[in-house]
């Protein structure tokens, strides 16, 4: 009988450890998910990502080829090393090697947003797109850029940290101590911030004043609605936005530039004025320019990017 060739994916997050099975044809097969507990020991946390993956192997005896992990972080392109990791507790840690120790399993790592956007081209929204960037709207903002087809990894693999592109000067600074970044503008968490001073500062109604907590949900929907606060702090999000496209647009000139993260589900009230602010900063009007859309995967993107590349990999 031939041999059923499955691949697991796991997406590290700050708050769920996320993890998948594709097959052979990129089906997602089998998902599950553990909270995290960023803040403990990294022992603890590879002990965790470990008896995940032992589990699964156990269930398919035989049938996992190779393990792909995102990170939420930056790592060195020659040794796996990561360097950098803001929401979890894995700076200076050799991933790849305590994740073969612990399983035997052949194990590669890439940063998070490289993953998702990996996805995404290989079944989302960027398929058959030769140049793209995908921008992933959260805590902060990630993504990946890809470049004839292949993956910008650049020289040292810090390329496509987008979210650290500085564009103005802000009144706080961004997670990565800076100032100025793009995420700090212009992620889902940079518009609840600039909403809630809003309401710190100003008397103007609104309706979000009723409301317990506060996430870029509510804030979308309190705009749809036409409420003036809302609307003002939504319209200095786009106006950020479109400036860090804008830029990507000048630098890359991409096919396509894809939306991603809970913001995206804002959908056309998203895209709309964000089409309209780029066009107006653009630096010849009519010259052809990137198409902007919404990121296909949902949730989904980071455990199939990570089971891409295990899959990838391993063929390699
Ligand atoms: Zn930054």
């Amino acid at each position: 009988m031939r041999k059923i060739d499955m691949y697991i994916g796991i997406d590290i997050g700050g708050t769920n450890i996320s993890c998948g099975i594709i097959d052979e044809l990129g089906q997602l097969v089998f998902k599950e998910s553990i909270p995290s507990g960023g803040n403990r020991e990294t022992i603890a946390i590879l002990d965790d990502i470990a008896g995940l993956i032992n589990e699964l192997k156990s269930k398919f005896v035989g049938k996992i080829n190779a393990i792909g992990i995102g990170v939420p972080g930056i790592i060195a392109k020659d040794n796996d090393y990561i360097y950098y990791c803001p929401n979890i507790n894995f700076v200076r840690v050799h991933m790849k090697e305590e994740i073969e120790k612990r399983t035997g399993l052949l194990t590669f790592v890439d940063n998070d947003g490289n993953l998702a956007t990996l996805a995404e081209h290989e079944v989302g929204v960027l398929k058959g797109v030769k140049n793209a960037v995908l921008l992933t709207l959260g805590t902060g903002i990630g993504g990946g850029i890809i470049i004839n087809d292949e993956m910008l990894r650049g020289a040292n693999g810090l390329s496509s940290e987008v979210g650290h592109m500085v564009i103005g000067k802000n009144d706080y600074d961004c997670n990565c101590g800076k100032n100025g970044c793009f995420e700090s503008f212009a992620s889902a968490s940079a518009l609840v911030r600039y909403t809630e001073k809003l309401l710190d500062e100003s008397k103007v109604f609104s309706s979000m004043r009723n409301l317990k907590k506060i996430n870029a949900k509510a804030i979308v929907d309190a705009a749809k609605t036409g409420d003036k606060l809302a609307n003002e702090s939504y319209s200095r999000f786009i106006n950020y936005l479109g400036i860090g496209i804008v830029n990507l647009i000048n630098i890359l000139d991409p096919d396509i530039i894809a939306l991603g993260g809970g913001l995206a589900n804002a959908g056309e009230f998203l895209t709309k004025p964000l089409k309209e602010k780029v066009e107006s900063l653009l630096l010849i009007d009519d010259f052809p320019h990137a198409e902007i859309k919404l990121a296909k995967l949902g949730n989904d993107a980071g455990i199939l990017g990570a089971a891409f590349l295990a899959k990838k990999m391993y063929k390699a």
